[in-house]
C-alpha cells in the first residue's frame, strides 16, 4: 500500500482510523466554527480553543459538482475528459456548526436533505512522491443506505 498524506495539515486529525474534523470552540459563547479560527463571529471574543468536531451529521442542502472547478485551488483531478462528478453538501453537525464538505455520492437519487452521514476520508489525486493525498468526505451511514 502506498503512503498516504492529508492534503492539507489541520483540518481533520491525523493519522486516525477514526477520523474527525479539527474546528474551534469559542470558550465565551460556545459557538463552534470549521475550520480553526482564532475568533468567533457570533460574539468577537478572541478566546477559541481547537476541538474534534462529531463524526457523524445530517445532510442540510446539496448539490452536484458536475465540471472541473477552478485549479487552483481545487487540486483533483481537473481534466475534464476524466473528471467525476461528486456531491457536494453542507453537512449539520448536530449542536456543533454546518460544514462544507465533499460527499461519497453523486448520484441525485441517493442524496436526501436530512439523510445520516459520516466522515470517511477519500483519495483525491497521486502526488510527484506518489504518495496518496486524501482529503475529507461525507458519507451516508449504514443506516442511511438501507433506507
Ligand atoms: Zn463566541
Amino acid at each position: 500500500m502506498s503512503e498516504r498524506v492529508p492534503v492539507e495539515a489541520g483540518v481533520f486529525t491525523w493519522p486516525a482510523d477514526e477520523p474527525r474534523l479539527l474546528g474551534s470552540r469559542c470558550t465565551n459563547c460556545d459557538n463552534h466554527m470549521f475550520p480553526v479560527q482564532d475568533t468567533c463571529p457570533r460574539c468577537s471574543g478572541g478566546e477559541t480553543e481547537t476541538v474534534e468536531l462529531g463524526r457523524t451529521g445530517t445532510l442540510w442542502t446539496w448539490t452536484v459538482q458536475g465540471y472541473p472547478p477552478k485549479s487552483p485551488p481545487y487540486a483533483g483531478d481537473a481534466d475534464p475528459k476524466t473528471f467525476e462528478p461528486y456531491g457536494v453538501g453542507y453537512v449539520e453537525l448536530p449542536g456543533q456548526v454546518k460544514v462544507e464538505s465533499r460527499l461519497t455520492v453523486n448520484n441525485p437519487d441517493e442524496l436526501e436533505i436530512g439523510m445520516e452521514l459520516e466522515l470517511v476520508l477519500v483519495p483525491l489525486y497521486t502526488n510527484d512522491d506518489g504518495a496518496e493525498v486524501v482529503t475529507f468526505a461525507f458519507a451516508p451511514t449504514a443506516k442511511a443506505a438501507s433506507l
